[in-house]
């Protein structure tokens, strides 16, 4: 588990470093500036958008012609995640395998209370 902790992490700084080096975290003088996080958090909602406009289609990506639109819109917003995580400087990895182990203990994720009335059903 640690190594994958390490390897998500590793991947989230690979992601925002992509976004620093793109200029997306610096303003138009080249100084390194905050983001509004509300509009982070839709740019990552309009990639879940997209995969689900692709799943509805059943289309391939127009850019990586070999991948379905729906893996590489999910990869979409996987980096965005990645990128506004690592900005925070959250342990995404860590939280993940600590957010896994939680879900396992949660009532209301338990097939017997799923198939009980007012359960979750997806
Ligand atoms: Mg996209």
């Amino acid at each position: 588990m640690e190594k994958n902790i390490i390897a998500i992490n590793e991947c989230a700084k690979e992601c925002h470093m992509a976004a620093v080096n793109g200029g997306w975290w610096h303003d138009d003088n080249g100084v390194k500036k905050d983001r509004n996080v509300g509009e982070l958090l839709c740019l990552i909602h309009s990639e879940i958008s997209e995969a689900m406009e692709g799943a509805r289609k059943d289309l391939m990506d127009t850019h990586l012609k070999h991948k379905t639109m729906m893996e590489v819109e999910l990869a979409d917003a996987m980096i965005r995640i990645f990128d506004l995580a690592e900005s925070r400087g959250f342990n995404l990895g860590e939280t993940i395998y600590e957010k896994l182990a939680y879900n396992k203990t949660r009532a209301d994720h338990k097939i017997e209370n799923r198939l009980k009335k007012g359960g979750k059903k997806f």
